[in-house]
């Protein structure tokens, strides 16, 4: 359930409501907004909620008690009805301006990250993008650099100033993976891993949680309320493509999960239509598409030469056409009201 106190409510009136909870079996969340203070109370206890929650509205206090009838608690957006914005450095995401991660699908060499980065940088980019523990459906086909290409990341990230992104697919590897990286991502086949959810929560890294290509948005929201369990909010939500009937592009960019999950959840949530499309020349429409339906940024893989690229070189744009759809883009942001 969550308790709803004015955000000029004292810490002893805060203490009275979370003891209560703590007593009855809950466990305690907190959300300090500008205008509210949210406790979010999660997990099952023995006691009535409906008892419970009855209670807590006696006091004088508590402005309202709302009983969370969705599976998740944490990632609704009742829990923070303004959004959330992770902050990555002085990168915000989930603020007015649109955040654009770009690079190569996966790291090959220093000099061919070198060389995307710059671009990314060149356009305004901040979050260089970059696979070294590749998710490969078929065994023999590449499967990453492995603390390799980290380490390339790192040292392009330190020469450039810009800050990295890339793929966790062990909860073993959380804690290697976090030494260079800046925000972890958890691919599309590992959404439903529980084990390595649960542990990118237990670290305070930001997360872009990509969607399961067969997964739904529940489904999707209950794999984010797993690392926010943990105790880590700071998640980015990425729709990258669902499964459908459909065998012209590889999959199929969900727009209407954009506006959805804005509604449902708290989350920022950012697209990929790289891999929504697997199709480099409409890459740039479908990214404009995602802007205009309120994604709060983009994925985008980035290659200087694709046709040499060891994994997905079909879907990633030349350097030169990456410059023009960020070109593009401004007018698009423009439109719904953001910045790039
Ligand atoms: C990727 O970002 O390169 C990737 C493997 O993504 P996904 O998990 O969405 O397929
Ligand atoms: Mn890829």
């Amino acid at each position: 359930m969550l308790v709803i106190l004015n955000a000029k409510a004292s810490e002893k009136e805060v203490k009275e409501v979370t003891s209560r909870l703590e007593a009855w079996g809950y466990k305690i969340h907190i959300s300090k907004g500008v205008e509210k203070i949210v406790i979010g109370g999660v997990g099952v206890p023995e006691v009535n909620e409906l008892e419970c929650a009855d209670v807590l509205r006696s006091l004088p206090f508590v402005e309202d008690v709302l009983i969370i009838v969705k599976p998740y608690h944490l990632v609704a957006r009742e829990f923070r009805p303004e959004g959330s914005v992770v902050k990555v450095d002085d990168v915000e995401i989930g603020g007015p301006k649109i955040v654009v991660m770009a690079g190569p699908c996966s790291v090959e060499s220093y000099e061919q990250v070198l060389e995307t980065a710059k671009a990314v940088k060149q356009a305004g980019g901040r979050i260089l993008r970059g696979g070294a523990f590749k998710p490969s459906t078929s065994p023999y086909s590449f499967q990453g650099l492995g603390e390799e290409g980290l380490k390339i990341l790192y040292q392009v990230k330190k020469e450039l100033g810009l800050l990295v992104v890339t793929e966790v697919m062990d909860p073993r590897d959380v804690e290697l993976v976090s030494q260079y990286a800046d925000i972890l991502q958890i691919g599309t086949r590992n959404m439903h891993n529980f084990r390595l959810l649960s542990e990118v929560g237990k670290s305070q890294k930001p997360v872009v949680l990509k969607r399961g290509f067969g997964a739904t948005i529940e489904e999707w929201l209950l794999a984010a309320e797993y690392i926010a369990k943990e105790g880590n909010p700071n998640i980015i939500l990425c729709e990258r493509g669902i499964r459908t009937f459909e065998p012209f592009t590889r999959f199929t960019l969900d727009i209407n999960a954009i506006p959805a999950v804005k509604e449902l959840s708290h989350l920022p949530i950012i697209a990929d239509p790289s891999h929504g499309t697997g199709r480099w020349k409409i890459v740039p429409a479908v990214a404009k598409a995602a802007i205009a339906a309120g994604a709060d940024g983009l994925l985008i893989e980035v290659h200087p030469h694709p046709e040499q690229a060891l994994k997905d070189g079909p879907q990633s744009l030349r350097i030169e056409n990456f410059l023009s759809l960020m070109e593009e883009l401004k007018a698009v942001a423009q439109a719904v009201g953001r910045t790039l």
